[in-house]
C-alpha cells in the first residue's frame, strides 16, 4: 500500500486568514446582501476611527510643533537681549578703565562673570594689540593656532564695526586646540570712540558652545536639544538634553546679529514614554473602543433579532398555510364593525375578493338586501359588547351572484397582545349542504308518511270494496229479482211473498253493509284511546323543528303566540301535530313567491268561544301568501284537489277529518291585503265529553 503525503496547507497564513474571514462573515447577521452592508459599515467605522486617531495625533504634533516654534523664538530673543546686555557691560569696560591695570582686572572680572567669553582684547584703531586677557575659566585658546593666523574674521568684524559705529560680530570659525579637538568661536568687535573719534576696539571671543550652555541651556536645554548650525545643517555647537524619543520636532530660526547671522535650531523629542501622547488621542481611542464594542453588541443583537424575525416568519407562514387550508371561513371585524381580515375560504364562500371586503362596514356586500335592517341591529348588539352564544347562531348570507345560503356563525372577541379587545373574530360555516340533506330527509319522510297514509286508505278502500261488494251485489240481484217479479202482475200472491222475502234479504244485506261501514268507523274510533291532555305550547314545540327547517329554506320567519294560562287540550298528539304541520307548510308554500319579500308565519293559540258544556281552545295559522281564489276555495277540502305540482290534495281534507273527530271544526278566512288564516278548535281537557263527539 502506498501513501502520499499532501503538503500541509492547513496552517499556511493565507489559508488561516481566509478561513478567519469566512468565519467572520458567517458571524455577521443576515443573508449575503445584509452581510455586505455590515462589512461596509464596519469598514466605514474603522476608517472613521483611524482617521480620527490620526487627526488627533496630527493635532497633537502641530501643538508640539507650535510650542517648539514658540520656544525657539523666545530663545532667539533671549540670546539677542543677553548679547546686547553684554555689549553694554563691555562698553562700561571701555569707558571706565582707561588704565591698563584696571582694564585687566575689570576684564578678568567680566570673563569670570561670562563663561562664554573666552578672551578679551583691546586694540588700537589699526588693530594692533594693546591689551588682552584670556578667560581664567578656560585654557588659553590661541595655542595651537596663533592669534595672528586667525585675525581675518576679526579684521572684517572690526571694519564693519567702524562703519556702523557699533558692535559687530564676525562669522564663526573653527579653532583647533592642542588636545586634538577644537571648537567653534565667534568674535565681537566693539569700537571705542572719544568725542566722536575712534580710539580703538574691544574684541571679545565667544565660544558658540558656551553661548548655548550659558545663555540658553538653563531655560531651554532641559526639554530640547539646542544647536547652532550652518545653512546646510552642519552643527556648529550643541547643548541641552539629548534624550531619545519616538518623535522629533525641529524648529530653526535665524539669529540676526550685526555682521553675522547664526541659525539656531531646536530639536524637541516627545512622546516616547506614553502610548497615548495626549488626552485627546486617548479620548478618541477610548471612544473608538467603545464604538467597536457597541458595534459588536449591535451585531449580536441584530443576530438575535434576525432569528426572532425568522421564527416569526415561520410561525406566520405556518398560520397562513393553516388558514388557507381551512374550509371554514374566517372573518375579523374591528370594534366599529369594519372587516379587517377574511381568509380565502370566506372569500370563496361569498364570492367576493378579499380586497373588496376588507375595510368595508355595514351593510356588507354579502348581506341579503331584505335582511340588512335585521343584520344591522344584530351587529349593533354585538358591537355593544354582547357576547354571542358559544354554539354560534344561524344566519343567511348572499353570494355575489345573488343566491342565498345558510351559514352558522361562531363569534368570539378578538383579544390583542395587551389583553384588550380589538374586535371580533368569526368562524363562518356554510351549512347549505347540511340543510339540503336535512330537507331531503324531511321530504322523503313526508313522502313516506304520505305513502303510508295512501296505503292505509287504499287498503281500507279495497277492504271496503271487498266487504261491500257481496252485500251490494246481493242487494242488486234481490232488487233486480223483485223488479222482475213485480213486472208479472198475474202471479201476485206468490210474487208478493217473493218480493217480501227479497226485500228482507235486501235489508239483511244492507245491515251487513252497514256493519262493515261501522267496523271501519270503529277502527277509526279506536284512536280515541290515544288521546291525552296536552298544553298547546307542547304541540307548537313539537312541530317547531320541522316547521323551522322548511322556514329556513323558504326564508320565512316564524312567530308563535300563545295566550297565557291556556288550559290543556284533549287530543291525539300525532294527528293534531300533523294538522299543524300541514297548515304551516301550506302557509309557507303560499308565501314562496318572488314578489313576497316579508315572509311571516304566525302560529297562535287562544281561548275560543265556549259554552257551559264545553270549553275550546282555538289554534290558528296565519300567512301573508297569495291567498285563496274563489275557485280554489270551493274545492279546498275535496280529497285529491291540489294546485301544486307535487301536491296530493289530501292535506286539508285529512285535517278537517282529524279536527272534526276531536269535536272541533276547521275554517279559513282571507286576510287583507293578502294572506289566509286557517283556524281550528280543540276541546279543553276537563270538559271533554267523548259522547258528544259525532260519529
Ligand atoms: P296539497 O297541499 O297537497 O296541495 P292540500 O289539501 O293541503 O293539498 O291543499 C289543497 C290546495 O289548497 C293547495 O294545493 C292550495 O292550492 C290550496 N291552499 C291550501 N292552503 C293554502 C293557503 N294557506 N293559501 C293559499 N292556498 C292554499
Amino acid at each position: 500500500m502506498t501513501t502520499t503525503t499532501q503538503p500541509d496547507l492547513a496552517d499556511s497564513p493565507l489559508r488561516r486568514i481566509t478561513s478567519w474571514w469566512h468565519a467572520f462573515e458567517e458571524a455577521l447577521p443576515g443573508g449575503r446582501g445584509r452581510r455586505t452592508l455590515w462589512l461596509a459599515l464596519i469598514a466605514l467605522v474603522m476608517g472613521v476611527l483611524i482617521t480620527l486617531v490620526w487627526l488627533a495625533g496630527r493635532y497633537e504634533a502641530s501643538q508640539l510643533q507650535a510650542e517648539l516654534e514658540g520656544d525657539t523664538t523666545e530663545a532667539v530673543s533671549d540670546l539677542r537681549r543677553q548679547l546686547t546686555r553684554q555689549t553694554q557691560s563691555l562698553q562700561g569696560l571701555q569707558s571706565n578703565t582707561p588704565l591698563e591695570t584696571f582694564w585687566n582686572t575689570e576684564a578678568q572680572a567680566l570673563l569670570r562673570e561670562h563663561r562664554e567669553w573666552l578672551r578679551i582684547e583691546a586694540r588700537d584703531p589699526e588693530l594692533n594689540l594693546k591689551n588682552q586677557v584670556d578667560s581664567p575659566l578656560h585654557k588659553p585658546i590661541f595655542k595651537r593656532v596663533s592669534r595672528t593666523d586667525s585675525l581675518n574674521e576679526t579684521v572684517q568684524a572690526c571694519a564693519k564695526a567702524r562703519r556702523i559705529n557699533g558692535p559687530s560680530y564676525s562669522s564663526s570659525y573653527f579653532l583647533p586646540q592642542n588636545d586634538g579637538i577644537g571648537f567653534e568661536v565667534m568674535e565681537m568687535c566693539l569700537p571705542a570712540t572719544q568725542d566722536g573719534v575712534l580710539v580703538g576696539f574691544t574684541i571679545v571671543t565667544y565660544g558658540l558652545q558656551g553661548l548655548l550652555n550659558e545663555l540658553l541651556g538653563d531655560s531651554f536645554g532641559r526639554r530640547n536639544e539646542i544647536s547652532f548650525t550652518e545653512p546646510d545643517g552642519t552643527r556648529l555647537a550643541i547643548a541641552g538634553s539629548q534624550s531619545r524619543g519616538l518623535r522629533v520636532f525641529t524648529s530653526q530660526q535665524l539669529v540676526n546679529l550685526p555682521g553675522n547671522t547664526l541659525v539656531l535650531r531646536m530639536d524637541g523629542r516627545r512622546g516616547e514614554a506614553s502610548i497615548f501622547p495626549n488626552v485627546l488621542t486617548a479620548l478618541v481611542t477610548a471612544m473608538s473602543i467603545a464604538l467597536l464594542t457597541v458595534m459588536v453588541l449591535l451585531v449580536k443583537d441584530s443576530r438575535r433579532r434576525l432569528k426572532a424575525e425568522r421564527d416569526l416568519a415561520e410561525a406566520l407562514a405556518f398560520r397562513k398555510a393553516m388558514e388557507d387550508s381551512l374550509v371554514t371561513g374566517l372573518r375579523a371585524r374591528d370594534l366599529e364593525g369594519r372587516i379587517t381580515y377574511v381568509n380565502p375560504a370566506f372569500c370563496q364562500m361569498v364570492g367576493f375578493e378579499a380586497e373588496a371586503l376588507t375595510g368595508r362596514n355595514a351593510p356588507m356586500p354579502y348581506w341579503p338586501p331584505e335582511m340588512v335592517d335585521e343584520y344591522k341591529q344584530r351587529q349593533a348588539i354585538r358591537l355593544a359588547g354582547n357576547v354571542p352564544p358559544r354554539e354560534g347562531f344561524e344566519s343567511v348570507f348572499m353570494r355575489q351572484d345573488g343566491t342565498h345560503f345558510p351559514v352558522l356563525i361562531i363569534e368570539a372577541p378578538l383579544i390583542s397582545v395587551q389583553g384588550e379587545q380589538t374586535g371580533w373574530m368569526g368562524a363562518v360555516i356554510d351549512i347549505s349542504e347540511q340543510r339540503r340533506i336535512e330537507e331531503v330527509s324531511r321530504a322523503s319522510q313526508e313522502r313516506l308518511q304520505a305513502t303510508a297514509r295512501l296505503a292505509t286508505v287504499g287498503e281500507m278502500a279495497s277492504l271496503l270494496s271487498h266487504e261491500l261488494n257481496q252485500p251490494l251485489a246481493a242487494i242488486a240481484s234481490y232488487a233486480n229479482g223483485s223488479l222482475n217479479l213485480l213486472q208479472n202482475p198475474s202471479a201476485v200472491p206468490q210474487t208478493l211473498d217473493d218480493v217480501h222475502m227479497a226485500l228482507r234479504r235486501i235489508a239483511e244485506q244492507a245491515d251487513r253493509a252497514g256493519r262493515v261501514i261501522n267496523s271501519v268507523h270503529d277502527f277509526v274510533r279506536r284512536r280515541d284511546q290515544d288521546r291525552e291532555a296536552l298544553a298547546p305550547k307542547m304541540l307548537f314545540d313539537a312541530v317547531a323543528p320541522l316547521v323551522q327547517l322548511q322556514a329556513r329554506k323558504l326564508r320565512v320567519t316564524v312567530h308563535t303566540h300563545i295566550d297565557p294560562q291556556l288550559p290543556e287540550v284533549m287530543c291525539d298528539r300525532t294527528m293534531v301535530e300533523q294538522v299543524l304541520l300541514n297548515l304551516a307548510r301550506n302557509g309557507m308554500q303560499a308565501m314562496d313567491k318572488p314578489d313576497c319579500s316579508d315572509r311571516r308565519l304566525l302560529l297562535k293559540a287562544r281561548r275560543a268561544a265556549s259554552n257551559a258544556e264545553q270549553a275550546w281552545v282555538e289554534f290558528s295559522v296565519t300567512d301573508v301568501g297569495e291567498g285563496i281564489s274563489e275557485t280554489v276555495a270551493s274545492q279546498l277540502f275535496t280529497p285529491f284537489f291540489t294546485t301544486k305540482a307535487e301536491g296530493m290534495g289530501l292535506g286539508l281534507s285529512l285535517c278537517r277529518t282529524v279536527v272534526e273527530q276531536h269535536g272541533g271544526h276547521l275554517e279559513f278566512e282571507a286576510l287583507a291585503p293578502k294572506g289566509t288564516v286557517f283556524r281550528f278548535t280543540l276541546p279543553v281537557k276537563a270538559a271533554l265529553l267523548l259522547d258528544k263527539i259525532p260519529a
